[in-house]
């Protein structure tokens, strides 16, 4: 049978070793995938070419950590995902197969549903009828479902704890000690490459919805009066879908400067996203940043876009988001755990600001007020903070209305004092932009991406820095002075530093097909030729060009190769 156009990736996925479900010989596990050789050379590159953009060749200061994925309960009640990572979910009561019921009333009646409350879903079903894909059934029965995979952390008194679905929380809460360790200076950006739970209620697509995948995420910690220096990718052209549904393409300077982003610091990483997705194979104008409306955003953000790139069998797939989360987390935090998160940021200018403060003369109070006296300092305290100087300033006495009666407080026993104080430092909690990339949906975007049919014969061409192998070489035929050549090639060439795949199995046919599917760039084939001292021959994926290279200037070729240049103009061929 043919498969359709659609399927080719999953079956090639399989065949070659880039992913298939995990737990197969038991049946297997909804959302769960396990990547195989191929697919994790290319996963691995990705990731590596993730920290070289964002993190080793940023002019900027961001860094990398590693936290755990078991996070206590009260972290993620602090995050908001306690109550409110969820879903909303739609069970077919007769045969009790299970929906996401925002997605499945989308397919069903064609309207958008994303971010919809959970009354407006109930609403929705009981008026129109969203049947159940298996038996027909009609479908009413909608609930919330919280995606986060619970579990115990140790054993008798076990404490309740989760899963974590982003790494974010982890670098929320080592943000003082990473800013200590980074010498307290903003913006800073942290970091983390790792997997995330969460328990999708229907996944079934593929690696675009797992229940446990890589995140490669940073939070950039920024003082929002700061304004950043755009440098050179001010200039870059980038293409957003506001909520509103206008189109914009323009350079990342502009789009600033009209104001559709909540700080610049959004533009300066929309623009680097557009550059790293570039190495990766896709031109800027297949990446389009839909910006979330404030219905489809997550609790904490004040801005979202995500990263869109199309797919022939799942359309438009999000692989990436880029959110403003203002100073919601750490301000949470320093709540939730009594930790004081913010910091302090030095003032471009000092500035004189009056300073109101209560002056208590504690041994005079507690003689006439006694155990009533810390009630009127905690009195004082809060008239303080909104007292007007004209109204309260050094007055001679003040009246407070307090539960047990009128008191009146004389300036010898207490007072309210207003004075100027030059400041040149303030605190603040930084707020954060987050670029928030998923390996995995990468991963299944640039195979999707790559793939092409050439005649009868499939091609993976990937981009050559995230191709699973630099190289291949073979022996043109399994004799014995051949394999021996072609062996001390691949030997020279692994030592020299290149990832180089060894094959003599097979026709020669057949490996080429293999390693065109498996998007090596280039083969190298030793023939009775190279056994003379005629070189050998340097076969291209894409192209199917071939050229006799000397083989003492091989690797001089292969570099060549990998910078674009032609090797007929340099005279390797
Ligand atoms: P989010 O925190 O939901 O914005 O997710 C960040 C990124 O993780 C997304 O842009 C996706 O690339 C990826 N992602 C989210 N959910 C899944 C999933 N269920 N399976 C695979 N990747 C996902």
């Amino acid at each position: 049978m043919k498969l359709a156009f659609n399927d080719e990736l999953e079956e090639l996925a399989r065949r070659r070793g880039f992913f298939w479900p995990s737990y197969e010989i038991y049946g297997g596990t909804a959302g769960l995938y396990d990547i195989g050789p191929n697919g994790i050379k290319v996963k691995q590159k990705i990731e590596n070419l993730w920290r070289d953009h964002f993190i080793t060749s940023s002019l900027l200061n961001i860094v990398e950590i590693e936290t755990p994925m078991v996070t206590p309960q009260r972290v993620l009640e602090a995050s908001g995902h306690v109550e409110s990572f969820t879903d909303p979910l739609v069970i077919c009561p007769k045969c009790h197969r299970v929906y996401r019921a925002d997605q499945l009333a989308e397919a069903q009646l064609k309207i958008k549903t994303e971010g919809m409350a959970l009354d407006e879903l109930k609403k929705l079903y009981s008026e129109k009828e969203i049947v159940c894909e298996a038996c027909g059934t009609r479908l009413l029965d909608i609930q919330s479902f919280n995606l986060l995979f619970h579990t115990y952390i140790g054993p008798f008194t076990a404490e309740s704890g989760f899963l974590r679905p982003e790494t974010a929380q982890g670098i929320f809460t080592a943000f003082k000690r990473t800013f200590e360790a980074e010498r307290k200076k903003l913006p800073l950006g942290v970091a983390q490459v790792g997997r995330v739970a969460r328990n999708e209620i229907s996944p079934r697509q593929s690696l675009i919805r797992m229940r446990e995948f890589t995140i490669m995420e940073f939070e950039f910690f920024f003082d929002p009066d700061q304004v950043p220096d755009l440098d050179s990718l001010q200039n870059k052209i980038i293409k957003i879908r506001l909520s509103d549904n206008t189109l914009v393409v323009e350079k990342m300077k502009d789009i600033v400067a009209r104001g559709l982003l909540k700080h610049p610091w959004m533009g300066y990483f929309m623009a680097s996203a557009v550059d790293f997705m570039e190495k990766i194979g896709f031109t800027a104008d297949e990446v389009t940043f839909q910006e979330k409306s404030e219905k489809e955003r997550a609790h904490y953000s004040a801005q979202t876009f995500d990263v869109i790139v199309s797919t022939k069998r799942w359309g438009d797939v999000e692989v990436a988001g880029i959110a403003y989360r203002t100073n919601y987390d750490l301000r949470r935090h320093s709540e939730f755990s009594g930790q004081d998160l913010s910091v302090s940021v030095q003032l471009a200018v000092p500035v004189t600001k009056k300073v109101t403060h209560v002056w208590v003369n504690r041994a005079a109070l507690g003689k006439k007020f006694g155990k009533y006296s810390v009630d009127i300092v905690n009195a004082l305290n809060a008239l303080a903070e909104s007292a007007k100087e004209e109204e309260l300033g050094n007055k001679e006495k003040i009246i407070l209305n307090l539960p047990f009666g009128k008191v009146e407080i004389t300036s010898d026993l207490a007072r309210i004092e207003f004075k100027e104080e030059t400041v040149s430092s303030e605190k603040i909690y930084p707020h954060v932009v987050e670029p928030s990339f998923g390996a995995d949906r990468l991963l299944y975007a640039v195979l999707d991406h790559s793939l092409r049919n050439k005649e009868d014969r499939r091609i993976l061409s990937l981009p050559k820095a995230i191709a699973p192998y630099d190289i291949a070489v073979f022996p043109l035929v399994e004799e014995e002075k051949l394999v021996h050549k072609a062996r001390a090639i691949f030997e020279m060439l692994k030592k020299t530093g290149f990832d180089v795949l060894y094959d003599e199995d097979g026709t020669i046919g057949r490996r080429y097909a293999r390693v065109d599917e498996i998007g090596v760039p280039w083969a190298i084939t030793v023939d009775e030729e190279s056994i003379a001292g005629r070189g050998v021959t340097i076969r291209d994926r894409d192209s199917w060009t071939q050229w006799r290279v000397n083989e003492a200037r091989l690797s001089e070729a292969i570099e060549a190769l990998r910078k674009g240049l032609d090797l007929k103009l340099l005279g390797f061929a």
